[in-house]
């Protein structure tokens, strides 16, 4: 799998995993599951939205608000100023964010410094070994990877230190640096997590050892999970226990406590497992949030996407705003299930669920629009993947009532895979009749992509 991809499923993933689990946030164990016995794929899905702090659907909490913080400053001084970054973060604590940790509060309005703050914290004798600057520091973990292991530990010490001045929180920090890193590499988690114990500093080594350990268990925990032992403990656990990303979250929000933090913390090494295609796109398409004190922007996927690949060093990277269309109008090519190309699903109507497979320079305005990450070149990883969660949400949508129209920039040939699938899928055609059967209804059906095709020959449909 490309770099990219797992570094774009890392801080996507833990964004996601955040605004899944905010609803959930001081909740009993199983509300999730209980809430949701199977995936949601429809109009209404997991991204639920409420809870104690009523967050919108989707929307993120100050996780990853300070996670963009930190990763925001890395990318602009290209290095870790300590200083900028607790500038940053008390310009938004002064802000009143809806959410944010007691000894974090704490720390940033104190009024002191940002080398004597969290020092002066603990020396006061409060507690500092919250998971706060635990679920922040993927960016950090991102950027650093590439610097190998002793100086990415290092920099999680630095930046925990900020605000958690038990060095119990820094070490932890410190090991999520290392494991993640090794993920981004496509390694395994607890080779990671071996290689790491002896960089972890002494007295904190044991305590690291035990939660970190292959056969912990959430039940485990000596404390409840808003501190930082049983969070990171319990995220590697989940990675343990699943093989997708959407089984590891499931597992996570369904401990219930510190949910938001938990998950945001197992979405980000989940998503550096299985990459931005692993994630379900009906949980990447909705997931968003503002900075408070940082103005009224609105961070979507695409910004998230674009402050991952600059974290990793592709520093020139800008938004892509595609090029005009012809606006080709939306055709009904199979009951229930219309195609068209960029201008024209931009332009359609908006009862329309929309099916995105292609760049669009923003959301069109519908209420629903979903972002598949498909490439028209031979470069997609697991186009398979893709495949099943584009056409389990269009069945979903389907039986939810709602017109789907499917989209590309030309309307060509990611769309032609699309309707070449579903008809294989709905009306049990082979891949060679579904292509001619698309071909007839659909023409501007292209089919220069030779490993779509070839997809198409190994892909058995799901979900029936
Ligand atoms: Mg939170």
């Amino acid at each position: 799998m490309d770099r990219l991809h797992r570094v774009m499923g890392a801080l996507v993933g833990s964004a996601v995993g955040d605004a899944l689990g905010a609803p959930f946030e001081f909740g009993p164990p199983d509300a999730f599951c209980g809430r949701f016995p199977t995936s949601a794929r429809g109009v209404a899905t997991e991204m639920c939205g409420g809870g104690t702090l009523d967050w919108e659907l989707g929307e993120f909490t100050d996780d990853t608000q300070m996670a963009l913080l930190v990763g925001q400053s890395l990318v602009e001084r290209d290095d870790l100023d300590e200083a900028d970054v607790f500038d940053r973060f008390r310009r938004w604590a002064e802000a009143d964010p809806p959410d944010i940790g007691i000894q974090t509060r704490a720390v940033l309005q104190s009024g002191l410094p940002w080398d004597t703050a969290a020092a002066e914290h603990v020396r006061a004798g409060n507690r500092a070994a919250g998971n706060g600057s635990l679920m922040r520091t993927t960016p950090a973990a991102i950027f650093f990877a590439s610097a190998g292991r002793e100086a990415t530990m290092d920099a999680a010490r630095r930046i925990s230190a900020l605000t958690h001045g038990d060095p119990a929180a820094g070490e932890g920090c410190a090991l999520f640096h290392e494991v993640l890193r090794v993920l981004l590499d496509g390694g395994d988690a607890d080779e990671a997590v071996a290689a790491a114990l002896p960089l972890v500093a002494e007295p904190h080594r044991a305590k690291w050892a035990q939660v970190c350990a292959p056969e912990w268990r959430p039940e485990d925990a000596a404390e409840a999970n808003g501190a930082v032992w049983p969070t990171l403990g319990s995220a590697l656990w989940a990675l343990r226990h699943s093989t997708t990303f959407e089984e590891a979250l499931r597992l996570v929000v369904d401990l219930g406590g510190d949910t938001d933090t938990v998950a945001c913390v197992t979405g980000a090494l989940a998503g550096a497992r299985a990459g931005i295609t692993g994630i379900p796109i009906r949980w990447t398409s909705v997931v968003h949030g503002r900075i408070p004190g940082f103005g009224p922007e609105v961070w979507e996927l695409r910004d998230l996407q674009l402050l991952a690949a600059r974290l990793d060093g592709n520093r020139g990277v800008r938004l892509h705003e595609p090029p005009p269309t012809r606006g080709q109008k939306a055709v009904e090519v199979t009951p229930g299930v219309w195609a068209a190309d960029l201008d024209g699903a931009r332009r359609s109507d908006r009862d329309f669920a929309v099916v995105s497979l292609c760049r669009t320079g923003g959301r069109f305005g519908h209420d629903v629009q979903r972002f598949a990450y498909l490439t028209d070149d031979d470069s997609n990883p697991v186009l398979v993947t893709v495949l099943d969660d584009v056409l389990d949400d269009i069945a979903a949508l389907r039986a939810d009532g709602r017109r789907v129209l499917v989209h590309c920039h030309a309307g060509a040939s990611r769309t032609g895979l699309v309707l070449r699938a579903w008809a294989m899928r709905e009306e049990g055609l082979s891949p060679q009749e579904a292509t001619q059967w698309v071909a007839a209804v659909w023409p501007h059906l292209s089919l220069w992509n030779d490993s779509f095709t070839t997809a198409l020959d190994r892909w058995g449909p799901e979900g029936e």
